[in-house]
């Protein structure tokens, strides 16, 4: 009496076994409800595409001693703002904190004296 147990997942099992599927027809792997293949704003941890050109990992003004920030040089400015005039962040420009201190300020000092646009439309070629 205590032997048997008419316990449901033994029903079902024997029920599926005893059906009787054909091969391969029903057996999916990734068959998850409703898997999208690129949601919307709320990424999950997919792989992600990293960013192919990754140059300048460290500061070039670390690297280079000679290399001075002056705000009296633009041409060495030039290469910390965008077309349109704004300063390049420092995850792009990779500089190290003090630098892209000293860049900011003297970027600013030489906007400030028309060396360097302030806004898009002051570019001049
Ligand atoms: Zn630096």
């Amino acid at each position: 009496m205590s032997d048997e147990r008419p316990t449901t997942t033994t029903t079902t099992t024997t029920t599926t076994s005893s059906y009787q599927r054909p091969a391969g027809a029903g057996q999916r792997p990734t068959g998850g409800p409703g898997q999208r293949p690129s949601g919307g704003p709320g990424g999950q941890g997919g792989p992600r595409k990293r960013r192919p050109f990754q140059r300048r990992k460290v500061c070039r003004f670390c690297a280079e001693k000679n290399l001075t920030i002056d705000y009296k040089e633009p041409r060495t400015l030039r290469f910390f703002i965008t077309e349109r005039g704004k300063i390049v962040p420092r995850r792009i420009s990779g500089n190290c904190a003090a630098h892209q201190r000293h860049i900011t300020e003297a970027i600013k000092r030489a906007r400030n004296i028309a060396l360097l646009p302030i806004a898009a439309n002051h570019a001049v070629s």
